[in-house]
This record gives structure tokens, sequence and C-alpha cells, in this order.
């Protein structure tokens, strides 16, 4: 590696003096204007080298863009809030590892929809790119789990995998206020995984906001464990993570009912992830 560079450097120089004694030569310049006009070119490039990637942001086809049109959350979103959707969308698209099971072929509409989910549960926050979670495993319905004999519709694991079945999701999609939905569902888990696995993106969660939410929650939580009526479904009732996940379904579409009934705790998970449905309601 050390040679190389040393030997572009050696390249670079023997070219910027030939150039400089090309200038000299046929344009009759003196060297002192050649030197300057060759540094201002270098510079330049360099220049254009550091902030290239920046205008290189990752952009979605045309037919994306139509596909993001079927997404509920982006449609609701004011022009200056839909351009940096589509960035993060664009960077799920191309920085995931979708792959298809039993013979599912992968669709450019999976893909949007799913990194469109992926950009909703993060949109508060700067920019989260779910860096522990590199592969999204997609079949086509539920699909038998031999861990736990059971069918499962999707699931989140520590390995980095997020899996769904293709058919729920859709379902989940398709209706977009009845408070299920499997997307939002699997992608609160991996958000909370995400916040607990050290690395770059870690602890973005703010303790004090965590203390609000846990505290409010646990009460609603012995309800539902209690078998007494809440706003929030049964199954939240499995453990605290399926409380989050559930929360999050019903917080994105169902957030007036879920204000409605249970305001504090609406309001905890608003600030825990940084952002308000009801604020963006048309
Ligand atoms: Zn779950």
């Amino acid at each position: 590696m050390g040679l190389e560079t040393t030997d572009k450097i050696k390249y670079y120089l023997i070219g910027f003096g030939l150039a400089v004694m090309a200038l000299t030569a046929v344009f009759k310049i003196e060297w002192q204007w050649a030197f300057l006009i060759l540094g201002c070119i270098g510079l330049a490039v360099m220049i254009y080298l550091a902030i290239d990637p920046v205008w290189k942001k990752p952009k979605l086809t045309l037919q994306q863009q139509t596909i993001l049109l079927e997404f509920d959350f982006y449609k609701k979103l004011n022009s200056v809030e839909r351009k940096e959707f589509e960035y993060r969308v664009s960077y799920f698209t191309q920085n995931k590892e979708f792959m298809g099971k039993k013979d599912l072929v992968v669709t450019d509409r999976m893909k949007v929809l799913i990194a469109a989910t992926l950009a909703q549960i993060g949109f508060g926050f700067e920019f989260i790119s779910f860096e522990d979670f590199d592969k999204i495993i997609i079949f086509p319905k539920a699909y038998y789990s031999k861990q736990t004999g059971r069918y499962h519709k999707g699931e989140v694991n520590t390995s980095g995998v997020i899996v769904l079945s293709w058919e729920d999701f859709l379902e989940g999609f398709r209706i977009a206020d009845d408070g299920y939905n499997l997307g939002l569902h699997e992608i609160a888990h991996a958000l909370r995984l995400e916040d607990a696995i050290p690395g770059d993106e870690y602890h973005f969660l703010k303790d004090t906001d965590l203390a609000v939410w846990n505290a409010v929650a646990e009460t609603e939580y012995d309800n539902i464990r209690a078998k007494k009526p809440s706003f929030i479904r049964s199954y939240a009732g499995t453990n605290r993570q399926e409380f989050f996940a559930v929360c999050v379904e019903q917080f994105f579409e169902q957030p007036q009912e879920f204000y409605n009934a249970l305001p504090q705790l609406y309001k905890a998970m608003a600030s825990l992830i940084k952002q308000d449905p009801l604020k963006r309601k048309r």
C-alpha cells in the first residue's frame, strides 16, 4: 500500500512537471504562470473529488418514485421532507441485501416499500441506517420455523437479518388504519436492537425519553397482562419487546384513537422516536 501511494505521488509529480513543460513550450508562457494555472486546475479537481459524494446522493429511479406514491406516510410529507425521505429510501434499496426465499423474485416494489418502512420509523432522527441489519429476507407468505415449530410472519434477529412474509407485509400496508402492520412491527424490533447493539448507531434513544416511556408503558403493560380491556391489542402482553412493537404499529396507523385512549403513552412514544403522526395528519 505504502509503495503504491509513493508511486502514485511520483507519477503525479512527473505528470505535473511534464504538463508545466508542455504549457511553457506550446503556449510560450512563463513557467511560473504554467505552474500557477496547473496548480489551480489540480486544486479544482481535488475539491471536486471531495464534494462529489455529496452530489452523488442516492436517487430513486422514476419507477421507484411512482411506487413510493403508494406509501401513505410519504404522501403526508411536505416537499422538503419528501426529498429527504426519497434519499433515505434510495439508500436502503441500494445498501441492504434483499433476498427472496421459496422462489420469490424480489421486485423493485418490494424493495421500495420495505425501504420506506425503514425510513418511516427512523424519520424523526438525523439518519438511522440500521447498520447492524444488512440483510432483508422475504418469504412469499408465512414460513415454518424449525426453532419454534410454528409458522412465522416475520422476525428480526441479532445476526443482522430482518425476515418478512410478503403476503403479510402487504396486508399490513394495504389497510393503513387498522393498527396492524407487520413491516412496522418487525422494524420496530430492529430499531430497539439497533439502539442496544454497540456500534456507530448506538444509544440514539435518549435515556430521559426511555425512562418516561418505561414508566408509562408499565401501567398499560400490566393492564394487558391482567386481561383488562386496552386500546393496545392483547399480543402486546407477550413481553415488553412485543408491547413496544405493537405500540409502534398502532401509533402510526391509529394516532388519533391512540391519543384519545392513552395520551400519556402516545406522547411518550412521540418523544422517544422523535415524531408525531398527528401533526402530520391531513
Ligand atoms: Zn414481535
